[in-house]
């Protein structure tokens, strides 16, 4: 029993340890990469239920180091809001969405693309609002063109609302439009839906995967759904990994579908 826990204690340090240098070089190397264009988006298709057609895609960035392999945006962007290169990485993905919703508009002039954002971008004035309006200026991409995903899983401080309502109203106001992202898993779902501008949510993928597989999943989402819908708002669910969990969701009145059976994330070159 000594043997096993002292052996389970010292390599428990020493996975934290291997984190802790990990975190640290993946905080080290940030800015190089991001100046040396490591950085990279993907682009996953959403189906548009009532037309059956893709009419959004979502950008995902990713990073590629060569000694720290594929550093995903579920490590990157929590150290990126912690060192504050989370509104350059921010500003990176916004503008390669907007190079490329303007590339696709003569082609496919119906579709947007839909971006991540962290809610420190916001910063605590007009961060966020002069940003984008800047990039879409200098890209010359229409606003309608570009929606942001906020998520709800991270909560911002209470003296941050008011410039974060006045400045999604105010992007809003110009045809941007907002996504409330991993609904249902925070905890902040019914003040957001309450104060934020906010014209679609997205189901998270955790009540997909058990939608099939527990009773209560499924009347979790199918409330989910009729409560969003009479709040006037558009319906995606995420994660839709089978055709079975398509059609339940499309039977259960979805607006919009998104995951690996209808198309994975894939470079901006292969869609246009
Ligand atoms: P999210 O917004 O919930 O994005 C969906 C994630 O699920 C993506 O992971 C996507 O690749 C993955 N996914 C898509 N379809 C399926 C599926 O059918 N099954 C499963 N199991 N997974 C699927 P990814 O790209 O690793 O992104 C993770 C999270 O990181 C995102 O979650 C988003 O919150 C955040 N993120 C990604 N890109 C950005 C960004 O540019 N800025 C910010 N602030 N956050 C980002
Ligand atoms: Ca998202
Ligand atoms: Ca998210
Ligand atoms: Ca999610």
């Amino acid at each position: 029993i000594t043997d096993q826990g002292g052996g389970r204690i010292s390599s428990l340090s020493a996975d934290s340890h291997k984190d802790l240098n990990r975190r640290s070089n993946i905080d080290k190397k940030m800015l190089t990469a991001l100046d040396h264009n490591s950085f990279e988006v993907v682009y996953q298709p959403q189906l548009d239920i009532a037309s059956d057609k893709v009419k959004v895609y979502e950008a995902l960035v990713r990073w590629e180091d060569a000694e720290l392999g594929h550093i995903n945006p579920e490590e990157l962007i929590p150290i990126a809001e912690e060192n504050g290169l989370i509104h350059a990485v921010g500003a990176y993905v916004i503008e390669e969405a907007a190079k490329l919703a303007v590339k696709l508009t003569a082609e496919k002039p119906d579709i947007s693309i839909s971006v991540n954002t962290s809610v420190r971008e916001f910063g605590n004035s007009s961060q966020m609002k002069d940003k984008l309006t800047g990039i879409l200026q200098e890209t010359m991409c229409p606003p309608d063109k570009i929606q942001l995903e906020i998520t709800e899983k991270f909560a911002f401080q209470a003296e941050q609302e008011q410039s974060i309502i006045s400045q999604m109203k105010a992007l809003q106001d110009t045809g941007i439009s907002f996504i409330l992202d991993d609904f249902g898993t925070g905890y902040a779902s019914f003040r957001y839906m309450q104060n934020l501008p906010i014209s679609k949510v997205k189901i998270d993928r955790v009540f997909i995967s058990s939608l099939l597989t527990m009773p209560k999943t499924r009347q979790l989402v199918e409330g989910m759904i009729l409560f969003s819908k009479s709040m006037g708002l558009y319906v995606i669910a995420e994660g839709v990994e089978t055709e079975e969990q398509f059609e339940a969701l499309k039977e259960m009145g979805v607006d919009a579908v998104q995951g690996y059976f209808i198309g994975t994330p894939k470079k901006g070159t292969e869609i246009v």
